[in-house]
């Protein structure tokens, strides 16, 4: 995260709101707008290709597109449910139950959200007490760090180890009296890391031992790679009851405009999280959840056939940075290649302006991902047409000639 931007001075009435702000502090003042949002916009107009945020350039399957249509043409159009349509709950209980492993009831434990971004913040919202600490395994997807800030909690910053994987001393001792819950993602963003069964089942135990909530973001679960296996955190033994696990549709489906996602948790836990949800947004767009059903309907084919997409793009991503110089390692899961950029001699933020302005290649500042640190890291996605990263490689050749 860097650190926050001062408020712009306009004019007379807006220099009274600065001495206003300076003088009444809020939960925004511990953080800045998204990096990678700005990431989007910066490339935008240096007209880069833009590798930085995680969303496809392709267009989602038909078959969608029709089943939104037809819920707008079918009236679907006033709020649905505010903790979701019925029948899209269903649908996600029985993807769930097949595909995670879990029994969630669709009537008192599952809430459809606006995206897994509200789900996660209504979830920490839902359990969280303003000073408890949630432990956050770092690197971590950058929206966490606001999520606890706006929810009031002490974020504990716990580093993963070289290889990405869960380091148990650091574990150990991150946990402590205050600790109420810790935040779990994998398919990592933005390391690629697939945590295995015994990393899990290690957390798993420290959860249970310390009376620990584990909240799960679990929405690259169909993006894996080389025989990788998604472990849902909720399926472990004694964890059904303290998992909150978030699922999406944007990035299975890639319809990330969409703002369809889901929380799945105990009735106990599910009922908070409904009130807080219900009063943040009222409910995800109504015509979309339905088209959503569709999206749970297609045959098993579609998910092998998105993982082996990915696989493909993935490895044309890789070669092409690898030939530019990045030093990277193959992502297990996600769509996403963490890069070291040591090599370069820039910091992260600096080389990520270069690459834009420069080369023409939008990617993430490493730092974004860390508390402290990452500058010696850029993230960039793959999630993109064939076309487009092949052109990405193209103009990322110009750094063996700076
Ligand atoms: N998850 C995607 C990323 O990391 C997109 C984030 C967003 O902007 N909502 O780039």
């Amino acid at each position: 995260m860097k650190p926050a931007a001062p408020i712009p001075v306009q004019s007379a009435k807006t220099h009274c709101s600065e001495r206003f702000f300076s003088t009444h502090p809020s939960r925004a003042d511990n953080f800045t707008e998204s990096v990678i949002r700005e990431m989007t916009r910066l490339s935008l107009q240096y007209n880069a290709v833009n590798l930085a945020q995680g969303f496809p350039d392709f267009p989602c399957p038909t078959e969608l597109k029709i089943a939104a249509c037809d819920a707008v043409r079918d009236d679907f159009n006033q709020y649905a449910i505010t903790w979701g349509e019925k029948g899209l709950r269903e649908a996600v209980a029985g993807k769930v139950e097949k595909y995670n492993n879990m029994i969630f009831h669709p009537e008192t434990e599952i809430t459809v959200t606006c995206g897994s971004t509200e789900a996660m913040m209504a979830s920490m919202l839902a359990v969280i007490r303003p000073g408890d600490e949630v432990v956050v395994p770092e690197p971590f997807y950058e929206n966490y760090g606001p999520d606890t800030y706006i929810s009031g909690a002490v974020p504990r910053f716990v580093p993963l180890a070289d290889d990405f994987s869960i380091n148990e001393e650091a574990w150990k001792s991150a946990f402590c009296r205050k600790t109420r819950a810790v935040i779990l993602n994998t398919p990592n963003n933005p390391t690629g890391k697939v945590f295995s069964k015994k990393e899990l089942a290690f957390v798993a135990e420290l959860c249970i031992d310390n009376d620990v909530i584990a909240i799960t973001d679990e929405i690259y679960e169909h993006i894996l790679y080389d025989g990788n296996l998604h472990i849902s955190v909720g399926s472990l033994d004694g964890m059904q009851d303290r998992t909150i696990t978030i699922g999406s549709f944007s990035k299975t489906y890639s319809v990330t405009g969409w703002r369809v996602g889901y929380a799945l948790a105990d009735c106990v836990i599910t009922e908070r999280i409904r009130k807080i949800h219900d009063f943040l947004t009222v409910g995800a767009p109504a015509p979309l959840q339905h088209a959503c059903i569709t999206a749970l309907m297609l045959p098993d084919s579609y998910y092998q056939n998105l993982a082996g997409e990915y696989d493909r793009k993935r490895k044309i991503l890789f070669e092409g940075l690898k030939k530019a110089g990045f030093r990277c390692q193959l992502p297990e899961g996600a769509y996403y290649i963490f890069t070291d950029i040591s090599e370069f001699g820039m910091t992260d933020t600096d080389f990520a302006r270069f690459l834009i302005e420069k080369i023409g290649v939008a990617a993430v500042p490493g730092s974004s991902f860390y508390h402290h640190g990452g500058q010696s890291r850029l993230r960039f996605t793959f999630s993109k047409k064939d076309d487009t990263l092949h052109e990405a490689c193209q103009r990322l050749e110009k750094l063996n000639h700076v």
